[in-house]
């Protein structure tokens, strides 16, 4: 699922509730991976897209199905020489993504060919990109949980990213809260994660429902509602 406006261009690689999410944004020449779930580069390459042109990834959490293609596209970048810097931003206290950077670099070290930059982000944080691009994470509201049980809350951002008078905003995994609306208010786009498809436990502190997921994306101009169970994302304009 594609969308442009200007240089600014939105694909959702793939999205599916527990499997993985991958959302490349192409700002002018910058390229940005937002979450690299399970068969992110496989996803990237299958489309023609170079990783290596990636500027940098931004992950809203650390769960398996936001981050668990982190490691394949560090892998591929080194083993093809890439050079320059590469910002990795994720929510500040994210372990999962914290130590798949500290493995990476333990196992490579001098090795790679790359600069990590990494970039523990935090609710309000904004980040000035190349091209004029900038970065806002929002804390939003996320729980680890086994079979929809909630344990504890991770931290967990969305992001909105604006270039060139435009922005497409994420919500990351995410129950409602407030900074949802703060997050997509205005966005020419906006990423909605829509994992449940009925009200229950798991509303209150994991993840959207479809209806509530609706709501919200009538803050901005267009959106995909993703995320789900099924892995199709639907359009809204
Ligand atoms: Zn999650």
């Amino acid at each position: 699922m594609r969308w442009e406006a200007g240089d600014l261009a939105v694909e959702v690689l793939f999205s599916q509730r527990g499997v993985a999410t991958q959302v490349l944004v192409r700002a002018g020449p910058s390229w940005f991976l937002l979450d690299a779930g399970d068969g992110a580069l496989r996803d990237l390459l299958s489309r023609g897209y170079d990783p290596r042109r990636l500027c940098g990834l931004f992950l809203t959490h650390g769960h398996a199905d936001h981050m668990a293609g982190l490691y394949g596209i560090l892998g591929f970048l080194r083993a093809e020489g890439r050079r320059g810097e590469l910002l990795i931003g994720y929510p500040a206290g994210c372990r999962e993504i914290r130590q798949a950077l500290q493995g990476f670099q333990a196992c490579y070290g001098e090795g790679i060919p790359f600069a990590i930059t990494e970039l523990a982000l935090r609710d309000g944080d904004t980040v000035r990109l190349p091209e004029g691009l900038e970065l806002l994470a929002k804390g939003v509201l996320h729980w680890d949980s086994i079979q929809g049980e909630p344990l504890s809350p991770a931290p967990a951002l969305g992001y909105r990213l604006s270039f060139q008078g435009r922005s497409v905003a994420i919500t990351g995994d995410s129950a409602w809260c407030p900074a949802l609306e703060e997050l997509l208010r205005g966005t020419d786009l906006a990423l909605i994660e829509a994992s449940l498809d009925e009200d229950g436990r798991e509303m209150e502190r994991i993840h959207l429902t479809l209806s509530q997921a609706r709501r919200l994306s009538q803050l901005a101009k267009a959106a995909f509602l993703i995320h789900r169970p099924d892995g199709r994302t639907l359009r809204i304009d």
